[in-house]
C-alpha cells in the first residue's frame, strides 16, 4: 500500500524528526561524494518553507562507541554550504544538551545530531533510546531509505511514539521499486550481473516468477554458463551454485520465458589492468583465462531484448568495470537502457549505480535507487521494516 508523506500532513509551527542517509563516504576527514546529502535536500527544503523546525539524524559509518572520525561536523557544513543557511550541530543524539538545542529551534531552523551509531541501542533498536529520540519532535518523516531494511531505532523504533511519514525521497524510491514492479509495463525484463549468484538468490527467485526475460552477465553468468556444461576456465564461478542456475533457467523455460546467457566473453590471464586480453565464444573459454567482461555479440543479443523492453530493471555491472580495459559491456549496457526512449528503466545496486553516475548517463535512467541493500530486499519481495512502520494511505470513504 502506497505510504503517506509529508505532503499529506501540516507540519508548519511543528518539530519535525527526519531520519536522514548522510552515511557518505570521507577520505582524510573530507566528504568524498555528497550526493547523499544532496538527495534529501527536497525533504529539507520543503518542510522548511512550510514552517517547519527540522531535526536531522543519521548515522555514519560503523563506528564502536563514540569515534572522533565519524561526527557528523563535517556534514553540517556542507549541509549549510547546499541549504545557504546555517546548520545547528549537537555533538550527541540524545541527553540533556540535545533536549534543549531541540525545544530552542525555530520554525524555518535546521538541527543535526550527532551519529547516532555512537549509541549501541540504535542498532539495538532499544525502545528507551527510541522513545527520547521521539520527545525531540511531534512527527517523524523516514527519508532514509538506505537504510530502511534495517530495524534500528532511528528507523522503526520512533515510528512507536510519532505519526510517520515518508519524505520524498523514500517516496520516489518505493514509487519505482514497489509499485513498478507490482505492475510493469511489459516485456518487463530483468538485466542481472554483478560478482555472485549467492549474493541475489533472492532477487533471482523473486523476479524469476515476475520477468519476461532474464539477460545474466558479470561473473555471476558464468555459474550459468557451468549450469549449461561449459567451461570457465580459472573465472570466478560458484559451482556450490550450480543447482540454484539450474532451477531459475528451469523454471524459466516452464513458463515459457527465457533466461539468455552471454555468447561471447572477454577472457583475461588476470585481472587487472594491462594484461593481454581477447574474446571467444563461451564455449572456447581457455584453461587457465578469466571472464572479465560480456563479448560484442552478446551485446548485439541483449540490446535486442532490451529494445523491445517495456521496463527494465538492472542490478550487476556485466564485467570488471572498475578496471576500464573490462568495462566495456557495464557501459554499453547502460548506454542502450540511457536511450530507450519508451521504456521504464530502474537501476539499482551499490556498484551499478556508482557505474551508471560515472558514465554520467544517471539522469537518463527513469531511477536510480540510492539504497543498496534495501532496494535488493524490495527485488526479493521483503517488506523494509522502516517502510511497513510508516502510516498508509487510506482509501476514502
Ligand atoms: P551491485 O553492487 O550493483 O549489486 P555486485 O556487488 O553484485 O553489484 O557486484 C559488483 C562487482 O562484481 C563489481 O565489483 C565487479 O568487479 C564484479 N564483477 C562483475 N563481473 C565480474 C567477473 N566476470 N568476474 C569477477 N568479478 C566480476
Ligand atoms: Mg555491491
Amino acid at each position: 500500500m502506497a505510504k503517506r508523506t509529508i505532503r499529506d500532513i501540516d507540519v508548519s509551527g511543528r518539530r519535525v524528526l527526519v531520519r536522514v542517509d548522510f552515511n557518505v563516504p570521507l577520505s582524510e576527514g573530507h566528504i568524498a561524494d555528497d550526493t547523499r546529502i544532496r538527495a534529501t535536500l527536497p525533504t529539507i527544503r520543503y518542510l522548511l518553507e512550510r514552517g517547519a523546525a527540522v531535526i536531522l539524524m543519521s548515522h555514519l559509518g560503523r563506528p564502536k562507541g563514540v569515534e572522533e572520525r565519524l561526527r557528523l561536523r563535517p556534514v553540517a557544513e556542507r549541509l549549510s554550504q547546499l541549504l545557504g543557511m546555517p546548520v545547528q550541530y549537537v555533538t550527541d543524539c540524545v541527553g540533556a544538551k540535545v533536549r534543549k538545542a531541540a525545544a530552542d529551534l525555530q520554525p524555518g531552523q535546521v538541527l543535526l545530531l550527532e551519529n547516532l551509531r555512537f549509541h549501541p541501542e540504535e542498532e539495538a533498536n532499544d525502545p528507551e533510546f527510541a522513545r527520547e529520540l521521539a520527545s525531540l519532535a511531534e512527527i517523524y518523516v523516514n527519508d532514509a531509505f538506505g537504510s530502511a531494511h534495517r530495524a534500528h531505532a532511528s528507523t522503526v523504533g520512533v515510528a512507536r511514539y510519532l505519526p510517520a511519514v515518508a519524505g520524498f525521497l523514500m517516496e520516489r524510491e518505493l514509487k519505482y521499486l514497489n509499485e513498478t514492479l507490482k505492475s510493469p509495463g511489459r516485456p518487463f525484463v530483468l538485466l542481472i550481473g554483478g560478482a555472485k549468484v549467492s549474493d541475489k538468490i533472492g532477487v533471482l527467485e523473486h523476479l524469476a516468477g515476475r520477468v519476461d526475460a532474464m539477460l545474466v552477465g558479470g561473473g555471476m553468468a558464468n555459474t550459468f554458463l557451468m549450469a549449461k556444461g561449459y567451461s570457465v576456465g580459472a573465472s570466478l564461478a560458484e559451482p556450490d551454485k550450480v543447482a540454484t542456475a539450474k532451477e531459475v533457467m528451469d523454471r524459466m523455460e516452464r513458463e515459457g520465458k527465457s533466461v539468455v546467457l552471454p555468447v561471447d566473453v572477454v577472457v583475461a590471464l588476470e585481472v587487472r589492468s594491462d594484461v593481454e586480453t581477447k574474446v571467444c565464444p563461451v564455449d572456447r573459454v581457455p584453461d587457465g583465462w578469466r571472464i572479465v567482461d560480456i563479448g560484442p555479440e552478446t551485446l548485439k543479443v541483449f540490446g535486442e531484448v532490451l529494445s523491445r523492453a517495456r521496463t527494465v530493471v538492472w542490478n550487476g555491472p556485466m564485467g570488471v568495470f572498475e578496471i576500464p580495459e573490462f568495462a566495456n559491456g557495464t557501459r554499453s549496457v547502460a548506454q542502450v537502457l540511457a536511450g530507450l526512449g519508451n521504456a521504464v528503466t530502474i537501476v539499482c545496486g551499490g556498484e551499478s549505480a556508482a557505474a551508471v553516475e560515472q558514465l554520467g548517463l544517471a539522469e537518463r535512467m527513469t531511477h536510480v535507487s540510492t539504497g543498496g541493500g534495501a532496494a535488493l530486499e524490495l527485488l526479493e519481495g521483503k517488506e523494509l521494516p522502516g517502510v511497513a512502520v510508516l502510516q498508509d494511505i487510506r482509501e476514502e470513504a
